[in-house]
């Protein structure tokens, strides 16, 4: 990592003090490109928001994917002050981000935290009724 990389890693550090300061969990992100400018910044607001999605890396994967071209997209490198978790990896990945860079690794958050990082898993029951379920799908993707 570049000495210009850790700065823009710390203002992600310092979104996440931010976000605590206003009552939310302590996470924030920025979005950078190719040259370090930053394209947009965000921190969590899944409390004050009321809102379990509002977690800052998957902010700016909408963002992304709504205001950049995808060339653009993938020339961009996000930095975070907490590994990404699985919903804002699934996110990232679907809006052609270039590169994540991040502070705290899961593993590191899940130690800082009482009850660890894991969330419950939720049974999951199928595949069923495929004759049926297949009808709408067919013929979409070519
Ligand atoms: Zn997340």
């Amino acid at each position: 990592m570049t000495p210009d990389e850790e700065t823009l890693l710390r203002r992600a550090i310092e979104l996440a003090a931010e976000a605590r300061a206003a009552g939310d969990p302590p996470f924030g992100s920025l979005l950078a490109d190719a040259g370090g400018r930053v394209l947009a910044e965000e921190r969590n607001t899944t409390v004050t928001g009321r809102d379990i999605s509002a977690h800052p890396e998957l902010k700016l994967a909408v963002w992304a994917a709504r205001e950049l071209d995808p060339a653009t997209a993938a020339a961009t490198t996000m930095f975070t002050s907490c590994q990404p978790c699985g919903m804002c990896a699934g996110a990232i990945q679907r809006s052609g981000l270039g590169r994540v860079v991040y502070a705290l690794s899961e593993g590191q958050l899940g130690e800082l935290k009482p009850g660890g990082a894991a969330w419950p898993q939720v049974p999951q029951e199928g595949p069923a009724l495929l004759d049926e379920a297949r009808v709408p799908v067919e013929g979409y993707y070519r």
